[in-house]
């Protein structure tokens, strides 16, 4: 079988403590995601859901362990290559956009394209932003667009360098409960159609309802703090 496309081992990332000490948040001995699969990782709140991601991404360094992106070991990379791992491989969809907010939706995925491998092509990032539904706004700045079509911008964005798998942080988290449903869809719809994996961290489980594949993070952490009783958040 290829190569998945994460590979967690040994992972374990703790913080400092404002009373002192360093409190725990992974400790995951194993994490693989196939290519092109599509999971929910769900899990409540702070049990280091986003840490999680973000040790993927390699924007936070965890304190041991590998972290395989398409086989490569991010954790070992200087921050240039780290950076341009990251941009080649993964398209990030985080939980408040992060839209550039001085240029056009079409700007913004030429924009992640410059930080990717591949020259910069607007005909391929007006296709990106036609297949989230957004062909008739190309030329709007963030500002003049609403919520739910910013989060479209930030969905075709993320698949601007034709990553291998997209990491979406609560991205249903600003949408009200009508359009939740909208959301993934166009996430899943979009990651099937060109064969990209994708991971979506969610605590809501109609979300998680919708994905062939689940995992709780309280199943595969050691660290994670004990759930709330009765499945609250
Ligand atoms: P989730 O995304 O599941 O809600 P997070 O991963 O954001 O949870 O946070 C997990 C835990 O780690 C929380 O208890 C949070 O307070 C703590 N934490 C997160 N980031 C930091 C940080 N930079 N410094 C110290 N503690 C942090
Ligand atoms: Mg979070």
């Amino acid at each position: 079988m290829a190569n998945p496309v994460i590979e967690l081992s040994g992972v374990r990332k703790s913080f400092p403590q404002p009373e002192g000490g360093r409190v725990a948040i992974l400790d995951i001995d194993a994490l693989s995601i196939p290519a092109g699969e599509q999971l929910a990782l769900e899990g409540s709140s702070g049990s280091g859901k986003s840490t999680l991601l973000n040790v993927i991404a390699g924007i936070l360094r965890p304190d041991s362990g590998s972290v395989r992106i398409d086989g490569i070991d991010i954790t070992r990379l200087a921050e240039p290559q780290r950076d341009r791992l990251r941009a080649d491989k993964l398209g990030l969809v985080f939980q408040s956009f992060n839209l550039l907010p001085g240029f056009t939706a079409l700007e913004n995925v030429l924009v992640a394209m410059s930080f990717g491998s591949d020259r910069p092509d607007r005909q391929r990032a007006s296709a990106l932003l036609a297949a989230v539904g957004l062909s008739h706004r190309l030329h709007h700045r963030p500002a003049q667009l609403s919520t739910g079509q910013q989060q479209r911008v930030a969905v075709a964005r993320a698949l601007a360098n034709r990553p291998r798998v997209v990491l979406a942080d609560e991205p249903t988290a600003s949408v009200d409960a009508a359009h939740q449903a909208q959301v993934i869809d166009l996430l899943r719809g979009t990651c099937t159609d060109q064969g990209v994996a994708l991971v979506v961290v969610t605590h809501a489980a109609e979300v998680a309802a919708a994905f062939p594949r689940r995992l709780r993070l309280e199943q595969f952490n050691r660290a994670a703090t004990a759930a709330p009783a009765a499945g609250g958040e």
